[in-house]
């Protein structure tokens, strides 16, 4: 998934290893690669730019503290700007208003505008304790309309019709007078669909924003998009002032570099994250969580990197902390470990550097058939939502046969995989007192 870039800044991190600052100098061959980088998980060329002048301006003259390297202290800059970026101005969603609280949604056709509608009137009834309506405006697709009757009555919310004779300005103030009357607290508004930025359908959205001053203007865009999702947000954005982003998708294999993208294009906050084509398939948008789908880099791999580099006892202590404190070894890392050891230069190597309890096992082994395992442990992994790996206890009997005709094997692999990593994970708890530590002195040894 994300592993050209790990591969980048693995690279980087080596290659300027041994020098005590960043300066300028050193700097600009590390950003270079972190630009390219960037690019190649799909974030827009002008936002790149813009994003490595600052890291440059944050990481120009900063000491390099403790064990790290001057391009490992990169990294951890990059991922910290990539966050910060990423998740300003977050907040839920706005709804203080003369009730009903209008929520406006744009977005391209088969962004997923009509299913976060749903997912998103669900959220409202459930977290915070809304009476909502939905309505939709696309008068062009009759299909549209009725979709968002099925879901809806899936959210639980109350479905205004529409009818494609009907202008969607009339719809809109027949949805809000109805609102009103029957005390709704939201109205949430689905819009025609657009296949790509149009002249005459932008101009509809604007007279639908000018007539229902909805408190909050979504715009929903696909994480899959790549490229495109910057330019699109470009024209969202001029044309309507967006008050936040929904990404959609973020279940499926992309980068997630488009969120870097539309939220630096359009100043808007991402609100939230689609992770399933189901109703309750919308989360809370993390962007520490993000930052580190970019960079591909959990806190696993980061330590193994320090292993293969140099032992780094901070980064150790950290990890040793974070698997102590429950913090939690969950499937991402798993991968993230799997990805790493694929990376370390073949099988073999790695086993020469691991606990000698683990080489015994190593040593019967036939590295080409192990090779291949990895390869479709890997695939069972991608083929889990995000929710399903950072929460492995949820996934029961209909989830694992979903994953297995995804990932292509027999359910029993999906289990086979899941009591490894339950071992796994028993591993790294019992080695959290000082055991983890004395692996990896052992490891850089
Ligand atoms: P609209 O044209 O913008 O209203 O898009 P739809 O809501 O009809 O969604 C288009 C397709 O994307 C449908 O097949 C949805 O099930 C799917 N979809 C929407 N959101 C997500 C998501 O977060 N994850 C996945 N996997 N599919 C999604």
């Amino acid at each position: 998934m994300a592993s050209a870039l790990t591969d980048k800044l693995s690279r980087l991190v080596k290659t300027i290893s041994g020098q005590a600052r960043i300066t300028e100098s050193n700097v600009t061959d590390m950003l270079r690669e972190v630009r390219m980088a960037l690019l190649e998980a799909d974030v827009a060329l002008p936002v790149v730019r813009d994003f490595i002048a600052r890291v440059k301006d944050k990481a120009l003259g900063q000491e390099v503290i403790g064990s790290l390297k001057p391009g490992q202290a990169l990294v951890g800059i990059v991922n910290k700007e990539l966050a910060a970026t990423m998740g300003e101005g977050v907040a839920d969603i706005n709804l203080a208003a003369q009730p009903p609280a209008v929520i406006l949604m744009a977005g391209l056709q088969g962004a997923g505008k009509t299913t976060t509608t749903a997912k998103l009137a669900k959220h409202l009834i459930e977290k915070r304790k809304k009476k909502v309506l939905t309505v939709s405006g696309d008068v062009y697709r009759p299909a549209a309309i009725e979709q968002l009757k099925t879901v809806t009555a899936q959210a639980g919310a109350e479905w205004f019709p529409s009818t494609p004779d009907q202008k969607p300005i009339d719809i809109a103030r027949a949805a809000i007078d109805y609102a009103r009357k029957h005390y709704f607290d939201v109205l949430l508004v689905d819009t025609a669909g657009r296949l790509a930025i149009d002249e005459a359908l932008m101009a509809e959205i604007k007279g639908l924003h000018a007539e229902l001053k909805p408190v909050e203007t979504l715009f929903v865009v696909d994480a899959m998009q790549g490229q495109d999702a910057a330019n699109t947000a470009r024209a969202f954005g001029e044309a309507l002032p967006l008050t936040g982003i929904v990404l959609t998708k973020l279940d499926g294999d992309s980068r997630g570099g488009a969120a870097l993208s539309v939220r630096q294009i359009t100043g808007a906050p991402i609100k939230f994250a689609g992770t399933s084509e189901k109703i309750d398939g919308l989360e809370v948008f993390d962007a520490e969580r993000h930052a580190g789908r970019i960079l591909g880099m959990g806190d696993i791999v980061a330590l193994v990197e320090q292993v293969a580099a140099g032992v780094d006892m901070e980064a150790a202590q950290k990890l040793a902390a974070k698997v102590k404190g429950g913090g939690g070894f969950d499937l991402n890392d798993f991968l993230a470990q799997i990805q790493q050891m694929k990376q370390m230069g073949g099988l073999s190597s790695l086993m020469e550097k691991l606990p000698s309890q683990l080489t015994a096992k190593a040593a019967d082994m036939d590295m080409g058939k192990v090779e291949k395992d990895i390869a479709r442990k890997q695939g069972i992994i991608h083929s889990m939502t995000l929710k399903e790996r950072s929460k492995p206890e949820i996934i029961k009997a209909t989830r694992k046969r979903r994953i297995a005709a995804g990932a292509g094997v027999q359910v029993q692999d999906v289990n086979r995989l899941l009591k490894e990593f339950e071992q796994m994970q028993d591993m790294m708890k019992k080695m959290s007192g000082g055991g983890l530590m004395k692996m990896m002195k052992r490891m850089g040894a």
